[in-house]
């Protein structure tokens, strides 16, 4: 089903996996994984691709396992970046014949040293959005409520933000963030601007100290001064770290369904326990709130 159609009814509660490296048995791995997450009867699962569009296959194969194996919705991530029009082609045309009615239109990151020719085709996510209009799809696309690195401001970001929804991104994904503030901040302007698409915040339960910098880089995200004492306090013990790690998580969901975001999308990280952590302390108020 198209998530435009899910999210026009009902909040959204989804989860996203990537594909395994080449190791072998790793792709059964993945496919248990998906089976225990569709216990949690997510609306969709999301599948990431690589930046250089390396693991397109894999991607073509989970998407189809998710979709048609599974039964679940599946939401194939595709990433322009260096990619040609005609490696676009394949993967759109591979997933179009598995059935598969989502993608999230990415541009991916681009290497430090890149080169005028790197993104030759697909420079930004609009370009490859306007390339995927004829295939049909229902395209969704990424958006950044601390602005993505590469903007000087906020303001610049929502303008992109708002090209993407007029090359036809029927729905936005948010990178991961731990202060809800930025995505209600990120949701007023947009709306400010004239973006109407629903803005589905994206949550990575933090339960790895070792995390933190990482995040920071990757992300830049900003962890609350609260929460980062909690974690620097117990950053040694695994197990009351978790706890921490998932009932932030918890309080973040709760907090922004309460204040109308139209679903939540869980980075899980192929981790199920991760999932099912998150879900089951949400048990009493999930029926309530979705
Ligand atoms: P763009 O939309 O092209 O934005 C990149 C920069 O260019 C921004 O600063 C933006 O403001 C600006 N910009 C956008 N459009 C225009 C335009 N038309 N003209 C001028 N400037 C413009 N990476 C992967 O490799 N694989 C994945 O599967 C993946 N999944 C992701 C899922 C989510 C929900 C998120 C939030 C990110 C994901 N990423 C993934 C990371 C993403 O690829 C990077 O953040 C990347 O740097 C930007 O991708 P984008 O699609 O937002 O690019």
């Amino acid at each position: 089903m198209r998530i435009d159609e899910i999210l026009s009814r009902k909040r959204t509660l989804s989860f996203e996996v990537f594909p395994p490296k080449k190791k072998e048995g790793e792709k059964e791995k993945i496919f248990s994984v998906i089976d225990e997450l569709r216990s949690l009867s997510p609306d969709f699962i999301s599948v990431t691709y690589g930046a250089g569009g390396s693991n397109s296959k894999n991607v073509v194969e989970i998407a189809d396992y998710i979709q048609n194996k599974a039964g679940m919705n599946a939401l194939a991530h595709i990433t322009g970046g260096p990619s040609s029009p005609q490696d676009v082609d394949a993967v759109a045309s591979a997933l179009k014949e598995k059935g598969v009615e989502n993608v999230l239109c990415l541009r991916g990151d681009r290497p430090q040293d890149f080169s005028a020719e790197y993104c030759k085709y697909f420079a930004h996510a609009t370009d490859l959005a306007r390339y995927l209009a004829p295939y049909g799809f229902t395209l969704g696309a990424a958006c950044y409520p601390e602005g993505h690195i590469e903007c000087e401001t906020l303001y610049d970001d929502l303008v992109n933000m708002k090209k993407k929804e007029e090359c036809g991104a029927k729905f936005f994904i948010t990178q991961l963030f731990y202060d809800n503030s930025y995505y209600y901040r990120l949701v007023n302007e947009a709306r400010r601007i004239g973006i109407g698409a629903p803005i589905i915040p994206g949550i990575m339960p933090l339960v790895n100290p070792k995390n933190i910098r990482r995040i920071k880089e990757m992300c830049g995200s900003a962890i609350p001064l609260e929460f980062r004492n909690m974690i620097e306090i117990y950053a040694s013990r695994p197990a009351v770290m978790e706890e921490i790690g998932y009932n932030y998580a918890v309080y973040q969901i709760i907090d922004l369904i309460a204040k109308g975001a139209p679903g939540v999308h869980l980075y899980v990280m192929n981790n199920p326990k991760t999932a099912k952590a998150i879900c089951s302390r949400l048990q009493s108020v999930l029926h309530e709130l979705f």
